[in-house]
């Protein structure tokens, strides 16, 4: 089979790989999509603290496939079911792991990091993931692709349960990629009142509509607190959600939050640094900050239900389709902002891809020809 095989960061080479073996306790999945995640890109630049100098690793956290092999012991999954996985496999057994919270874990396995994840052709699914509950069914309607995209979307989604966005909230979400269209999706979900995206780039920002934003904010031609002023009757935002790694956003977002506003920190900085917040407005406006990361199996579970319940359409987030030949200008395209997602997609036995030929959704899948070489930035 091929795979895509991180060597050490700034190096990734699909290479001949045989097809994993699997235990008793285990399952063999063939990939059908795998979605590119900005994580990917940090670990494919960067590497992580959990792959050990010269080790070698598959990537890819947020896909899906079908099972291909059942171990003698594994009850509950047939050759054939349609299923993901979410990626953080907790310990079972630490104070977060027994509250369900296994984003939380501190001494977590992953897909992607720790164990190969979904950028070869069939992945390994080992015995912890399936009894920890990492594996899901797929919803009849939900094809592959907008699978794969349930687990970032899931993150945002317990982003807003976080705050408790209802419908007599203003909302703003600072940033315009993948992570901002999925908060606008959610934040109309929830009823928001009015739903603003700010962003520097515009052919990303104007994207939100399609998502459902109501007001877009161009912060190069626009002053942010000026328009968030004006659109609020001078009141402030009631939710703001930061989707762009920037320490100068995190802290000018305190400014922009009206009385017993709040705030969720969703993207974490690349390096941590000291941000310089105003904690007198905290104080007397009643201010609460949070921030949120990753997302647990229960956070899974109900995104799953709503993008199989048709609640919302993951699969319009997908600007390109690569095959896995092609990674590394997948890696490109979604380090470049040109679109929104990038996915892996993988073939039928008879040469098809599947969510092509079967789903409506084919047509929101713009099969890019991009010009970058094949190096991973
Ligand atoms: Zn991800
Ligand atoms: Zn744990």
């Amino acid at each position: 089979m091929r795979a895509a095989v991180f060597h050490r960061p700034g190096v990734m080479v699909v290479e001949d790989r045989p097809v994993p073996g699997f235990g008793d306790d285990e399952i063999l999945v063939r990939v059908r999509a795998a979605s590119v995640c900005g994580t990917d890109l940090r670990i494919s630049r960067h590497g992580h603290f959990k792959i050990p100098a010269g080790a070698r690793r598959v990537q890819g956290h947020e896909f899906a496939g079908d099972v291909a092999g059942v171990g003698a012991q594994v009850a509950g999954f047939a050759v054939g079911d349609r299923i993901s996985v979410t990626p953080n496999v907790g310990c079972g057994h630490c104070r977060f792991c027994r509250q369900g919270l296994n984003n939380m874990c501190p001494d977590y396995e992953a897909f992607g990091i720790s164990i190969d994840g979904g950028f070869q052709e069939y992945v390994r699914i080992p015995a912890i993931a399936l009894q920890r509950g990492n594996v899901f069914h797929l919803p009849a309607d939900l094809d592959h692709t907008a699978a794969a995209m349930v687990e970032p979307f899931s993150c945002c989604l317990r982003g807003q349960e976080a705050l408790q966005v209802g419908y007599q909230d203003t909302v703003l979400i600072i940033g315009a990629g993948p992570i901002g269209a999925f908060n606008v999706m959610l934040a109309k979900l929830a009823g928001a009142r009015l739903v603003m995206v700010a962003n520097r780039s515009r052919p990303r920002l104007d994207r939100m509509v399609d998502f459902g934003a109501d007001v877009l904010i161009h912060t190069v031609e626009q002053d942010l607190e000026q328009e968030v002023s004006a659109r609020t009757g001078g009141r402030g935002v009631d939710v703001i959600l930061t989707c762009a790694s920037d320490p100068s956003v995190q802290a000018l977002s305190v400014q922009l939050l009206a009385t017993h506003g709040r705030l969720n920190f969703f993207a974490g900085l690349g390096v941590a640094e000291p941000v310089g917040i105003d904690t007198n407005r905290v104080h007397y406006r009643g201010l609460t900050l949070t921030g949120t990361t990753g997302s647990s199996n229960s956070d899974y579970a109900k995104a799953l239900g709503l993008a199989g319940g048709g609640r919302v359409d993951l699969g319009r987030l997908v600007t390109a389709s690569f095959e896995l030949e092609d990674i590394n200008d997948a890696f490109a395209y979604a380090a470049s902002g040109a679109g929104m997602k990038a996915v892996i997609s993988f073939p039928d036995d008879d040469g098809h891809d599947r969510r092509a030929a079967g789903s409506d959704r084919a047509r929101t899948v713009t099969a890019v020809a991009t010009t970058t070489s094949g190096a991973v930035r």
